[in-house]
């Protein structure tokens, strides 16, 4: 494959450079940033290209405005604490092209930094509108993408302005790939994949390309009710997304016997609380008035077992109802032991991050935690992602 474009390729000074971010940042009512991580992680980037000279113009979006301005969601007090944790002033702009910005961009000097507004305010954005996506690109002289969490959306500010200039990525995004691109094609053996979480739809892809290489699929949370509902199992009234039992049938039919783990035990309960009562049962035995909450004792061994014997691991999805303490022990359980193990450990998308994070785990015991979702499992399912597919160095760009 051809080698990826990075910000080291570039000679940073006197040049104004458009750096993409995923600041999407997680706000309470007043607008106030409660966690500002994406934003810290991408420091580096930002300070090498700062510490070379360049004139940086940041871009991001904040939440869905659906193509309108929104005012909590304007990037004001992302600016701020991007100024704060670079220790420079960030001038803050109320829109993302026109005369302000053309003016605005127009007197920076070097090492200046100049925060655009919320992209998505304009519909533009989304529909990758070729005359927008002209407009960002004519502002800068250098495009630099470093948003890993929305890679996988053709928008404008992404896809549409890397189809003009030559895009270079940063070092968050370099990053991300180091650790998925080996999954996806030489993990080292054996290989583990551990599935967990709500929506089944968005883990297919992953479940059926890593299938190719996974010596063990352990499935737990709300795709394991799916694959419980294939094999004629009775699941109560668990969460189950009838739609995919046929593809989960199609699955255990075409993957090795065994290759996919089910929970052979469960915890269940009547209620969803910190203080639900809750009952053990095999697997096969599930009464019809409870719901399936989490992987039960036996299970946590059996997936334990198998974890220590991994080289390398990708965990996507919580083992069970994360948000109350009765329903913890099994996503507790699996994180523990791959923490223990000496696997490469990868943890991919949605909130998986996030729960480890509750329960006591930090991000360093883990060989790497991805910053996207979405992102990160249509990576790992070997899609081929628009923000990225423009930073390899046989993409020429030739929009105009
Ligand atoms: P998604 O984004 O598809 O919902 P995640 O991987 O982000 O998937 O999973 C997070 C959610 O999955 C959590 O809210 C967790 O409570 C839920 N979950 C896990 N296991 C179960 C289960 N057995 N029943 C219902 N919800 C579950
Ligand atoms: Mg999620």
């Amino acid at each position: 494959m051809a080698p990826l474009r990075t910000i080291r390729d570039i000679d940073p000074q006197g040049k104004r450079i458009l750096l993409r971010v995923d600041f999407n940042v997680p706000i309470d009512e007043q607008g106030n940033i409660t966690d500002d991580a994406r934003i810290r992680k991408e420091v580096p980037t930002m300070q090498y290209l700062i510490e070379r000279g360049a004139q940086l113009i940041i871009i991001s979006h904040l939440g869905r405005p659906k193509g309108k301005p929104v005012e909590i969601l304007r990037l004001d007090k992302v600016a701020q604490r991007v100024s704060e944790l670079l220790n420079r002033p960030v001038k803050k702009i109320d829109e993302c092209v026109g005369d302000i910005a053309k003016q605005t961009v127009g007197a920076m000097q070097n090492g200046d930094i100049v925060m655009l507004e919320n992209v998505r305010f304009y519909p533009e954005e989304e529909a990758n509108d070729d005359v927008f996506a002209k407009k960002l690109a004519g502002q800068c002289d250098i495009f630099v993408n470093d948003g890993f969490g929305v890679s996988h959306r053709p928008h404008a500010s992404i896809y549409g302005i890397g189809s003009r200039l030559t895009a270079y990525a940063g070092f968050l995004i370099e990053k991300e790939i180091a650790a998925m691109q080996p999954i996806l094609e030489h993990p080292e053996k054996p290989f583990v994949l551990i599935i967990g979480g709500a929506k089944i739809k968005d883990k297919v892809g992953v479940i059926e390309k890593l299938s190719e290489t996974a010596d063990h699929i352990l499935i737990g949370g709300g795709p394991a009710n799916v694959f419980f509902a294939a094999q004629g199992k009775e699941i109560g009234q668990s969460l189950c997304d009838k739609d995919w039992i046929e593809m989960a049938q199609g699955l255990l039919a075409k993957t090795a016997p065994g290759q996919i783990v089910l929970p052979c035990d469960v915890v269940t309960a009547r209620e969803t609380s910190d203080t639900a009562t809750t009952e053990i049962h095999e697997s096969t035995n599930i009464p019809s008035d409870t719901k399936i909450l989490d992987i039960g004792p036996k299970t946590i061994e059996q997936f334990t077992n198998i974890i220590k014997t991994a080289k390398t691991i990708l965990w996507n999805g919580p083992q069970g109802l994360t948000e109350y303490a009765p329903f913890q022990n099994g996503t507790r359980a699996v994180a523990q032991a791959i923490v223990e193990s000496k696997a490469f450990s990868v943890i991919g998308g949605g909130d998986t991050g996030e729960v480890l994070d509750s329960l006591g785990f930090s991000e360093n015991q883990f060989s790497h935690v991805s910053t996207g979702g979405g992102a990160s499992l249509e990576f790992l399912s070997g899609k081929e992602l628009p923000g990225i597919k423009i930073l390899y160095s046989d993409y020429t760009p030739s929009a105009s």
